[in-house]
Protein backbone atom coordinates (compact mmCIF):
# COMPACT_ATOMS: atom_id res chain seq x y z
CA UNK A 1 0.00 0.00 0.00
CA UNK A 2 1.64 3.45 -0.86
CA UNK A 3 1.83 6.22 1.52
CA UNK A 4 -0.88 8.17 -0.18
CA UNK A 5 -3.49 5.14 0.38
CA UNK A 6 -2.72 4.24 3.21
CA UNK A 7 -3.73 7.78 4.55
CA UNK A 8 -7.37 7.68 3.16
CA UNK A 9 -7.34 4.52 4.67
CA UNK A 10 -6.50 5.85 8.15
CA UNK A 11 -8.76 8.49 7.53
CA UNK A 12 -11.61 5.96 6.78
CA UNK A 13 -11.19 4.08 9.71
CA UNK A 14 -11.09 7.39 11.87
CA UNK A 15 -14.30 8.70 10.53
CA UNK A 16 -15.88 4.97 10.97
CA UNK A 17 -14.98 5.23 14.67
CA UNK A 18 -16.36 8.47 15.37
CA UNK A 19 -19.95 7.21 14.51
CA UNK A 20 -19.12 4.07 16.19
CA UNK A 21 -18.68 6.04 19.45
CA UNK A 22 -22.54 6.45 18.81
CA UNK A 23 -23.09 3.30 18.88
CA UNK A 24 -22.49 3.34 23.03
CA UNK A 25 -25.58 5.16 23.28
CA UNK A 26 -28.05 2.55 21.61
CA UNK A 27 -26.35 -0.40 21.65
CA UNK A 28 -29.22 -1.65 24.68
CA UNK A 29 -32.21 -0.46 22.47
CA UNK A 30 -30.48 -2.62 19.35
CA UNK A 31 -30.00 -5.40 22.02
CA UNK A 32 -34.05 -5.49 22.90
CA UNK A 33 -35.26 -5.24 19.26
CA UNK A 34 -36.26 -1.81 19.87
CA UNK A 35 -34.12 -0.78 17.23
CA UNK A 36 -32.15 -1.04 13.93
CA UNK A 37 -29.89 1.29 13.27
CA UNK A 38 -30.54 2.14 9.86
CA UNK A 39 -29.79 6.35 10.22
CA UNK A 40 -26.40 4.79 11.43
CA UNK A 41 -25.89 2.17 8.60
CA UNK A 42 -25.86 5.22 6.38
CA UNK A 43 -23.68 7.17 8.15
CA UNK A 44 -20.93 4.63 8.28
CA UNK A 45 -21.68 4.60 4.52
CA UNK A 46 -20.56 8.30 4.71
CA UNK A 47 -17.68 7.30 6.22
CA UNK A 48 -16.47 4.70 4.02
CA UNK A 49 -16.71 1.86 5.83
CA UNK A 50 -18.53 -0.28 2.75
CA UNK A 51 -16.50 1.04 0.30
CA UNK A 52 -12.73 0.55 1.69
CA UNK A 53 -12.94 -3.36 -0.03
CA UNK A 54 -13.59 -2.26 -3.52
CA UNK A 55 -11.39 -4.32 -5.89
CA UNK A 56 -8.78 -2.07 -7.35
CA UNK A 57 -6.70 -3.65 -10.79
CA UNK A 58 -7.84 -7.07 -9.90
CA UNK A 59 -6.45 -6.77 -6.44
CA UNK A 60 -8.56 -6.04 -2.61
CA UNK A 61 -7.43 -5.37 0.74
CA UNK A 62 -9.93 -6.15 3.46
CA UNK A 63 -8.17 -5.07 5.92
CA UNK A 64 -10.32 -1.57 6.51
CA UNK A 65 -13.27 -3.23 6.01
CA UNK A 66 -12.88 -5.97 8.69
CA UNK A 67 -11.02 -3.21 11.12
CA UNK A 68 -14.70 -1.38 10.63
CA UNK A 69 -16.62 -3.81 11.49
CA UNK A 70 -14.69 -4.37 14.74
CA UNK A 71 -15.11 -0.54 15.38
CA UNK A 72 -18.96 -1.16 15.42
CA UNK A 73 -18.87 -4.64 17.19
CA UNK A 74 -16.71 -3.23 19.71
CA UNK A 75 -19.84 -1.30 21.04
CA UNK A 76 -22.68 -3.39 19.91
CA UNK A 77 -22.39 -7.02 18.58
CA UNK A 78 -25.58 -6.56 16.49
CA UNK A 79 -24.70 -3.57 14.16
CA UNK A 80 -20.89 -5.43 13.73
CA UNK A 81 -23.23 -8.31 12.17
CA UNK A 82 -25.05 -5.59 10.06
CA UNK A 83 -21.91 -4.64 8.97
CA UNK A 84 -20.78 -7.34 7.96
CA UNK A 85 -24.50 -7.92 6.12
CA UNK A 86 -23.48 -5.04 4.14
CA UNK A 87 -19.80 -5.75 3.82
CA UNK A 88 -20.67 -8.77 2.04
CA UNK A 89 -23.42 -7.44 -0.45
CA UNK A 90 -21.20 -4.91 -1.72
CA UNK A 91 -18.31 -7.54 -2.15
CA UNK A 92 -20.63 -9.58 -4.37
CA UNK A 93 -21.61 -6.48 -6.29
CA UNK A 94 -18.04 -5.58 -6.68
CA UNK A 95 -16.70 -8.72 -8.22
CA UNK A 96 -19.72 -9.29 -10.48
CA UNK A 97 -19.30 -9.77 -14.40
CA UNK A 98 -22.62 -8.09 -14.59
CA UNK A 99 -21.87 -4.73 -15.57
CA UNK A 100 -25.47 -3.30 -15.73
CA UNK A 101 -25.92 -4.49 -12.16
CA UNK A 102 -22.50 -3.14 -10.84
CA UNK A 103 -23.50 0.40 -12.21
CA UNK A 104 -27.33 -0.11 -10.90
CA UNK A 105 -26.64 -0.56 -7.26
CA UNK A 106 -22.40 -0.62 -6.41
CA UNK A 107 -21.81 3.02 -5.64
CA UNK A 108 -25.08 3.02 -3.75
CA UNK A 109 -24.62 0.16 -1.66
CA UNK A 110 -20.70 1.36 -1.18
CA UNK A 111 -22.08 5.06 -0.09
CA UNK A 112 -24.78 3.55 2.54
CA UNK A 113 -27.65 4.98 0.38
CA UNK A 114 -28.97 1.77 -0.88
CA UNK A 115 -28.55 -1.08 2.53
CA UNK A 116 -29.34 -4.57 1.99
CA UNK A 117 -28.48 -8.41 2.99
CA UNK A 118 -27.05 -11.81 1.97
CA UNK A 119 -29.23 -15.01 2.39
CA UNK A 120 -26.07 -17.34 1.41
CA UNK A 121 -26.34 -19.02 4.77
CA UNK A 122 -28.24 -21.77 3.22
CA UNK A 123 -26.41 -22.08 -0.37
CA UNK A 124 -23.00 -22.34 2.28
CA UNK A 125 -24.42 -25.52 3.80
CA UNK A 126 -25.54 -26.95 0.72
CA UNK A 127 -22.15 -26.32 -0.64
CA UNK A 128 -21.13 -28.19 2.04
CA UNK A 129 -23.31 -31.10 2.29
CA UNK A 130 -25.41 -30.23 5.11
CA UNK A 131 -29.05 -29.28 3.89
CA UNK A 132 -30.24 -28.87 0.00
CA UNK A 133 -30.67 -25.18 -1.61
CA UNK A 134 -34.00 -24.14 -0.57
CA UNK A 135 -34.67 -21.63 -3.58
CA UNK A 136 -35.78 -23.22 -7.29
CA UNK A 137 -35.70 -21.57 -10.32
CA UNK A 138 -36.90 -21.78 -13.93
CA UNK A 139 -35.31 -19.97 -16.63
CA UNK A 140 -37.86 -17.98 -18.69
CA UNK A 141 -37.94 -15.86 -21.71
CA UNK A 142 -35.67 -12.72 -19.83
CA UNK A 143 -35.06 -13.72 -17.08
CA UNK A 144 -35.78 -16.92 -14.17
CA UNK A 145 -39.03 -17.72 -11.71
CA UNK A 146 -37.44 -18.60 -8.41
CA UNK A 147 -39.99 -20.22 -5.86
CA UNK A 148 -39.33 -21.42 -2.09
CA UNK A 149 -38.39 -19.10 1.08
CA UNK A 150 -35.24 -18.79 3.32
CA UNK A 151 -35.72 -18.84 6.87
CA UNK A 152 -33.43 -15.69 8.01
CA UNK A 153 -31.87 -12.77 6.35
CA UNK A 154 -30.56 -9.59 8.19
CA UNK A 155 -30.24 -5.94 7.14
CA UNK A 156 -33.59 -6.25 5.12
CA UNK A 157 -36.12 -3.89 4.79
CA UNK A 158 -38.78 -2.64 2.20
CA UNK A 159 -36.51 -0.83 -0.02
CA UNK A 160 -33.36 -2.79 0.74
CA UNK A 161 -32.13 -5.39 -1.40
CA UNK A 162 -31.01 -9.13 -0.93
CA UNK A 163 -28.62 -11.59 -2.95
CA UNK A 164 -29.93 -15.20 -2.48
CA UNK A 165 -28.59 -18.67 -4.59
CA UNK A 166 -31.19 -20.86 -6.05
CA UNK A 167 -30.98 -23.73 -7.93
CA UNK A 168 -32.56 -25.10 -11.55
CA UNK A 169 -35.53 -26.81 -11.12
CA UNK A 170 -34.65 -29.63 -13.91
CA UNK A 171 -31.04 -29.19 -13.30
CA UNK A 172 -30.13 -30.38 -10.12
CA UNK A 173 -26.66 -28.51 -8.76
CA UNK A 174 -27.04 -25.57 -11.62
CA UNK A 175 -27.45 -22.67 -9.39
CA UNK A 176 -27.11 -19.14 -10.00
CA UNK A 177 -26.92 -15.74 -7.71
CA UNK A 178 -28.60 -13.21 -8.40
CA UNK A 179 -30.32 -9.66 -6.68
CA UNK A 180 -33.56 -9.07 -5.62
CA UNK A 181 -35.32 -5.79 -4.70
CA UNK A 182 -37.37 -6.69 -1.40
CA UNK A 183 -40.33 -4.07 -2.94
CA UNK A 184 -41.23 -6.15 -5.49
CA UNK A 185 -44.65 -7.80 -4.87
CA UNK A 186 -43.37 -11.35 -5.15
CA UNK A 187 -40.80 -11.22 -2.54
CA UNK A 188 -42.47 -11.70 1.19
CA UNK A 189 -40.77 -10.22 3.74
CA UNK A 190 -42.06 -11.74 7.18
CA UNK A 191 -40.51 -10.91 11.02
CA UNK A 192 -39.38 -13.36 12.51
CA UNK A 193 -39.46 -14.33 16.15
CA UNK A 194 -37.62 -12.48 18.60
CA UNK A 195 -34.04 -13.57 18.47
CA UNK A 196 -31.59 -13.10 21.60
CA UNK A 197 -28.88 -10.55 21.18
CA UNK A 198 -29.59 -9.80 17.30
CA UNK A 199 -33.25 -8.79 17.79
CA UNK A 200 -32.20 -5.09 16.06
CA UNK A 201 -30.90 -6.80 12.80
CA UNK A 202 -33.90 -6.51 10.64
CA UNK A 203 -33.62 -10.07 10.39
CA UNK A 204 -36.79 -11.77 7.87
CA UNK A 205 -37.85 -14.81 6.60
CA UNK A 206 -37.76 -14.17 2.91
CA UNK A 207 -40.29 -15.86 0.50
CA UNK A 208 -40.23 -15.74 -3.43
CA UNK A 209 -43.44 -16.58 -4.95
CA UNK A 210 -42.79 -17.01 -8.11
CA UNK A 211 -40.79 -13.85 -8.37
CA UNK A 212 -39.57 -13.18 -11.36
CA UNK A 213 -35.73 -12.28 -11.48
CA UNK A 214 -34.71 -10.02 -14.70
CA UNK A 215 -31.45 -11.50 -16.51
CA UNK A 216 -30.06 -7.88 -15.50
CA UNK A 217 -30.32 -8.82 -11.79
CA UNK A 218 -28.07 -12.13 -11.69
CA UNK A 219 -25.06 -11.83 -10.18
CA UNK A 220 -23.39 -15.22 -11.81
CA UNK A 221 -25.00 -17.35 -14.03
CA UNK A 222 -22.88 -20.23 -12.85
CA UNK A 223 -23.18 -19.50 -9.21
CA UNK A 224 -20.50 -22.58 -7.27
CA UNK A 225 -17.04 -20.78 -9.49
CA UNK A 226 -18.60 -16.85 -8.23
CA UNK A 227 -18.58 -18.10 -4.48
CA UNK A 228 -15.03 -19.31 -4.89
CA UNK A 229 -14.30 -15.66 -5.84
CA UNK A 230 -15.89 -14.16 -3.06
CA UNK A 231 -15.83 -17.11 -0.53
CA UNK A 232 -12.55 -16.17 1.54
CA UNK A 233 -14.25 -12.69 1.63
CA UNK A 234 -17.06 -13.74 2.75
CA UNK A 235 -15.52 -15.33 5.32
CA UNK A 236 -12.56 -12.68 6.45
CA UNK A 237 -15.09 -9.76 7.00
CA UNK A 238 -16.46 -11.75 9.80
CA UNK A 239 -13.61 -12.06 11.97
CA UNK A 240 -13.99 -8.32 12.69
CA UNK A 241 -16.88 -9.37 14.72
CA UNK A 242 -15.35 -11.52 16.71
CA UNK A 243 -11.98 -9.15 16.73
CA UNK A 244 -14.34 -5.91 18.04
CA UNK A 245 -16.30 -7.94 20.30
CA UNK A 246 -12.88 -9.51 22.40
CA UNK A 247 -11.48 -5.87 22.40
CA UNK A 248 -14.58 -5.00 24.65
CA UNK A 249 -14.37 -8.00 26.67
CA UNK A 250 -10.06 -7.20 27.36
CA UNK A 251 -12.11 -4.16 28.54
CA UNK A 252 -14.35 -5.40 30.66
CA UNK A 253 -12.29 -7.91 32.47
CA UNK A 254 -9.51 -4.67 33.17
CA UNK A 255 -12.27 -2.54 34.50
CA UNK A 256 -12.77 -4.49 37.71
CA UNK A 257 -9.30 -5.32 37.72
CA UNK A 258 -8.88 -2.95 40.52
CA UNK A 259 -11.93 -3.91 43.09
CA UNK A 260 -11.99 -7.38 42.37
CA UNK A 261 -7.70 -7.96 41.05
CA UNK A 262 -7.01 -10.01 44.64
CA UNK A 263 -9.33 -12.54 43.99
CA UNK A 264 -9.71 -12.40 39.79
CA UNK A 265 -6.09 -13.49 39.69
CA UNK A 266 -7.08 -17.10 40.40
CA UNK A 267 -9.38 -17.05 37.17
CA UNK A 268 -7.62 -19.32 34.57
CA UNK A 269 -8.16 -16.68 31.55
CA UNK A 270 -6.73 -13.07 32.40
CA UNK A 271 -7.00 -10.75 30.40
CA UNK A 272 -3.27 -11.05 29.08
CA UNK A 273 -4.13 -14.33 27.82
CA UNK A 274 -7.51 -13.01 25.74
CA UNK A 275 -5.06 -10.13 24.54
CA UNK A 276 -2.38 -12.67 23.78
CA UNK A 277 -4.72 -14.73 21.49
CA UNK A 278 -6.38 -11.43 20.15
CA UNK A 279 -3.11 -10.24 19.19
CA UNK A 280 -2.23 -13.03 17.16
CA UNK A 281 -6.16 -13.12 15.58
CA UNK A 282 -5.47 -9.54 14.56
CA UNK A 283 -1.98 -10.42 12.76
CA UNK A 284 -2.85 -13.36 10.74
CA UNK A 285 -6.56 -11.62 9.81
CA UNK A 286 -4.40 -8.61 8.40
CA UNK A 287 -2.21 -11.08 5.94
CA UNK A 288 -4.68 -12.82 4.95
CA UNK A 289 -7.06 -10.01 4.05
CA UNK A 290 -4.75 -8.39 2.01
CA UNK A 291 -4.83 -11.39 -0.56
CA UNK A 292 -8.83 -12.25 -0.93
CA UNK A 293 -8.56 -14.02 -4.09
CA UNK A 294 -6.02 -16.24 -3.64
CA UNK A 295 -7.53 -19.71 -4.61
CA UNK A 296 -4.86 -21.96 -3.20
CA UNK A 297 -5.78 -24.74 -0.59
CA UNK A 298 -2.93 -23.70 1.75
CA UNK A 299 -5.03 -20.12 1.95
CA UNK A 300 -8.44 -21.21 2.40
CA UNK A 301 -7.66 -23.89 4.98
CA UNK A 302 -5.70 -21.29 6.88
CA UNK A 303 -9.07 -18.75 6.17
CA UNK A 304 -11.51 -21.64 7.82
CA UNK A 305 -9.14 -21.80 10.36
CA UNK A 306 -9.08 -18.30 11.50
CA UNK A 307 -12.63 -18.08 11.15
CA UNK A 308 -13.09 -20.94 13.76
CA UNK A 309 -10.52 -19.65 16.10
CA UNK A 310 -12.83 -16.23 15.81
CA UNK A 311 -15.90 -18.15 16.64
CA UNK A 312 -14.32 -20.22 19.30
CA UNK A 313 -12.24 -17.06 20.83
CA UNK A 314 -14.89 -14.96 20.83
CA UNK A 315 -16.64 -17.20 23.09
CA UNK A 316 -14.10 -17.75 25.46
CA UNK A 317 -13.60 -14.24 25.77
CA UNK A 318 -17.06 -13.80 26.24
CA UNK A 319 -17.09 -16.50 28.99
CA UNK A 320 -13.62 -14.82 30.62
CA UNK A 321 -15.94 -11.49 30.69
CA UNK A 322 -18.69 -13.01 32.88
CA UNK A 323 -16.49 -14.68 35.45
CA UNK A 324 -14.23 -11.52 36.02
CA UNK A 325 -17.24 -9.50 36.02
CA UNK A 326 -19.17 -11.42 38.75
CA UNK A 327 -22.65 -10.43 40.15
CA UNK A 328 -22.27 -6.51 38.05
CA UNK A 329 -22.39 -8.81 34.98
CA UNK A 330 -25.58 -10.91 35.20
CA UNK A 331 -27.31 -7.29 35.40
CA UNK A 332 -29.44 -6.98 32.38
CA UNK A 333 -28.31 -3.12 31.97
CA UNK A 334 -24.08 -4.94 32.15
CA UNK A 335 -22.69 -5.45 28.47
CA UNK A 336 -20.81 -8.70 30.05
CA UNK A 337 -24.32 -10.61 29.56
CA UNK A 338 -24.90 -9.28 26.50
CA UNK A 339 -21.44 -10.07 25.19
CA UNK A 340 -22.12 -13.18 25.94
CA UNK A 341 -25.45 -13.80 24.14
CA UNK A 342 -23.19 -11.76 21.44
CA UNK A 343 -20.19 -14.13 21.43
CA UNK A 344 -22.24 -17.31 20.12
CA UNK A 345 -23.91 -15.61 17.51
CA UNK A 346 -20.11 -15.26 15.78
CA UNK A 347 -19.88 -19.31 16.45
CA UNK A 348 -23.06 -20.33 14.77
CA UNK A 349 -23.47 -17.72 12.25
CA UNK A 350 -23.27 -19.79 8.71
CA UNK A 351 -20.16 -21.35 8.53
CA UNK A 352 -21.13 -22.24 12.37
CA UNK A 353 -18.05 -23.66 14.31
CA UNK A 354 -19.47 -27.07 13.33
CA UNK A 355 -19.56 -26.43 9.42
CA UNK A 356 -16.04 -25.51 10.15
CA UNK A 357 -15.22 -28.34 11.91
CA UNK A 358 -16.72 -30.64 9.00
CA UNK A 359 -15.16 -28.80 6.11
CA UNK A 360 -11.58 -28.63 7.84
CA UNK A 361 -12.22 -32.73 8.22
CA UNK A 362 -13.00 -33.07 4.80
CA UNK A 363 -10.33 -30.92 3.09
CA UNK A 364 -7.43 -32.88 2.10
CA UNK A 365 -4.44 -32.59 4.33
C1 LIG B 1 -30.40 -13.60 14.20
C2 LIG B 1 -30.01 -14.36 12.99
C3 LIG B 1 -29.72 -13.69 11.83
C4 LIG B 1 -29.38 -14.39 10.68
N1 LIG B 1 -29.12 -13.71 9.53
C5 LIG B 1 -28.84 -14.39 8.39
C6 LIG B 1 -28.61 -13.69 7.17
O1 LIG B 1 -28.58 -12.47 7.10
N2 LIG B 1 -28.40 -14.44 6.06
C7 LIG B 1 -28.42 -15.80 6.07
O2 LIG B 1 -28.25 -16.41 5.02
N3 LIG B 1 -28.59 -16.49 7.22
C8 LIG B 1 -28.81 -15.81 8.38
N4 LIG B 1 -28.99 -16.50 9.55
C9 LIG B 1 -28.80 -17.95 9.56
C10 LIG B 1 -27.46 -18.34 10.17
O3 LIG B 1 -26.38 -17.92 9.38
C11 LIG B 1 -27.32 -19.87 10.32
O4 LIG B 1 -27.55 -20.48 9.09
C12 LIG B 1 -28.31 -20.39 11.29
O5 LIG B 1 -28.07 -19.74 12.51
C13 LIG B 1 -28.24 -21.90 11.45
O6 LIG B 1 -27.01 -22.38 11.13
P1 LIG B 1 -26.49 -23.82 11.56
O7 LIG B 1 -25.38 -24.14 10.63
O8 LIG B 1 -26.21 -23.83 13.01
O9 LIG B 1 -27.70 -24.75 11.22
P2 LIG B 1 -28.69 -25.52 12.18
O10 LIG B 1 -29.35 -24.60 13.14
O11 LIG B 1 -27.99 -26.72 12.70
O12 LIG B 1 -29.75 -26.03 11.11
C14 LIG B 1 -30.44 -25.09 10.37
C15 LIG B 1 -31.62 -25.75 9.65
O13 LIG B 1 -32.58 -26.22 10.61
C16 LIG B 1 -33.87 -25.81 10.24
N5 LIG B 1 -34.37 -24.84 11.27
C17 LIG B 1 -33.97 -24.81 12.55
N6 LIG B 1 -34.66 -23.87 13.24
C18 LIG B 1 -35.48 -23.28 12.38
C19 LIG B 1 -36.43 -22.23 12.48
N7 LIG B 1 -36.68 -21.60 13.63
N8 LIG B 1 -37.06 -21.87 11.38
C20 LIG B 1 -36.82 -22.49 10.24
N9 LIG B 1 -35.95 -23.49 10.09
C21 LIG B 1 -35.29 -23.90 11.13
C22 LIG B 1 -33.71 -25.25 8.86
O14 LIG B 1 -33.84 -26.26 7.91
C23 LIG B 1 -32.31 -24.73 8.83
O15 LIG B 1 -31.71 -24.65 7.57
C24 LIG B 1 -29.33 -15.83 10.70
C25 LIG B 1 -29.60 -16.51 11.89
C26 LIG B 1 -29.95 -15.80 13.02
C27 LIG B 1 -30.24 -16.57 14.28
Amino acid sequence: MDASSFSVQESTLTKVRTVAAELSGVAAAIDKGELYPEALMRRFGEAGAWASHLPLSGEANLSVAIESIAAMAERCGATGFLGWCQNALVWYLANTDNEALRDMYLSALASGKQLGGTGLSNPVKSFSGIEELKLKSRKVAGGYIVRGALPWVSNLGEDHILAAICEDQDVPGAAMMFVADCAAPDVQLTPCAPFLAMDGTATYSVRFRDSFIPDSMVLAQSAAPFVRKIRAGFILLQVGMAIGLIRDCIKLMLQVRDGLGHVNKYLEEQPEDIEEVLTALEKETAALAATPYDTSDDYWRHVLTLRLRAGEASVAAAHAAMLHSGARGYVMTHRAQRRLREAYFVAIVTPATKQLRKMLAEMPS
